[in-house]
């Protein structure tokens, strides 16, 4: 990839990068909307992510290119309007270089921009989160700051929420940010709060994107907010995540069905975050993949956030040898499966059940093997 990267800046700009720096694509692991409910998270950065390579200007002019777009956008200094159409890309590195003030940072004068990537955009893997804190690290390398991590990834949220537009919490940048190879990334949503987990070797990841997305996504992720915020009211806390399950169940009939079926999911799915830790704590990857597949049960049924196709990949995955768990990653409403594995478990196996699926549903789904990988860090030039 540096290479490469190095080649394609030269081609691109006639001369070479004087900063680079990668950041990585990330899974949530376990911790389904929780974020936004005062809870726990845990997620992984995986080892395919997004490079940035950048050399300053003189003139101060921004001109920014990536390998998956044709062209150059140059944008002039002092220009910080929102890009649409073709160009709407060029929104995540120029909104990091927005959001930096926010922060008592320095924002770059000019410069030449490229960014290049092995991790498939719009597949849940926050490629989106990686783009931010690769730019970020490299506009911060070329100003001679060092912020820390945390506001690294405050950068980026910024961006995301206030330029770009898109509400997403912090577990994107969080773990892109606080990535480590052969861990987990721990996130308590109410400091922000992050640590790494050691994961026991021998983990595997399958991805498995069903490309559907329901109609209706951006409203239903809206109402299963509001059904939390009301249920967190009723119960008389400000978030559930202060409230144990044992407190959910007493007070079912005062709660709606509905209210009660979703604040039992997150105040469980809570307790599966920390029993996560536990059994990944005891190296039990056995363990650890039941409350993978009870996280997704409890999607299915309480959450009511998944969908049949995805329900029939954690079902098909359940019956595949040496897979320890299955269950959607991501808001859901379609999106993707992430199957946690043994070494055993290869592209046979993954082909079969991709096979089964497109029996079922009339197209495959994209299946992508991924291992833990390190968080966002400059690279030597
Ligand atoms: P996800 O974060 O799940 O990949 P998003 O829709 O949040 O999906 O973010 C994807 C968007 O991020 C892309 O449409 C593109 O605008 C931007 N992006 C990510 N990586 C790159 C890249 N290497 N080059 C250009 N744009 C990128
Ligand atoms: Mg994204």
């Amino acid at each position: 990839m540096k290479t490469a990267l190095v080649n394609l800046f030269r081609a691109t700009f006639g001369r070479a990068p004087e900063i680079m720096a990668r950041a990585p694509g990330r899974i949530e692991f376990i911790g389904n909307h929780t974020d936004y409910n005062g809870g726990t998270v845990l997620g992984a950065a995986i080892d395919r992510g997004v490079w940035v390579a950048v050399a300053p200007r003189e003139d101060g002019q921004r001109r920014f290119a990536s390998d998956q777009r044709a062209g150059v956008v140059a944008v002039s200094w002092g220009n910080l309007d929102k890009r649409s159409g073709a160009e709407s890309w060029v929104n995540y590195p120029l909104g990091v270089v927005a959001a930096l003030p926010a922060f008592g940072l320095r924002a770059p004068a000019g410069f030449d921009y490229l960014a290049m990537s092995d991790l498939p955009t719009g597949a849940g893997l926050s490629s989106s989160a990686a783009i931010e804190l690769a730019s970020g690290l490299a506009f911060l390398a070329m100003t001679r700051q060092e912020p820390s991590r945390e506001t690294l990834v405050k950068v980026g949220q910024h961006a995301e929420n206030q330029f770009v537009g898109v509400p997403c919490g912090i577990l994107d940048q969080g773990v892109s940010g606080f990535g480590r190879k052969d861990h987990l990334v721990f996130i308590d949503c109410r400091g922000p709060t992050f640590a790494t987990v050691p994961l026991p070797a021998g983990a595997h990841f399958w991805i498995f994107n069903t490309h559907t997305k329901h109609a209706l996504v951006d409203g239903l992720y809206a109402a299963r907010h509001r059904e939390c915020m009301a249920a967190a009211q009723t119960l008389g806390v400000g978030q559930l995540v202060d409230v144990s399950p044992a407190e959910v169940w007493a007070a079912e009939a005062r709660l709606s069905p509905g209210a009660f079926k979703r604040a039992r999911h997150i105040v469980e799915e809570i307790a599966r975050v920390t029993a996560t830790q536990d059994a990944l704590r005891a190296g039990d990857l056995a363990a650890v993949g039941n409350l993978l597949t009870a996280s997704h049960r409890s999607s299915q049924t309480l959450f009511e956030n998944s969908t049949a196709e995805l329900d029939f990949l954690v079902e098909t995955l359940g019956a595949t040898p040496h897979v320890f768990g299955a269950r959607l990653t991501g808001g859901g409403f379609g999106g993707a499966v992430m199957a946690l594995t043994s070494a055993k478990f290869g592209a046979a196996q993954a082909d079969a059940v991709a096979a089964a699926y497109a029996v079922k549903f009339g197209a495959r789904p994209d299946v992508l093997h991924t291992q833990t990988g390190d968080g966002a860090a400059l690279v030597a030039v």
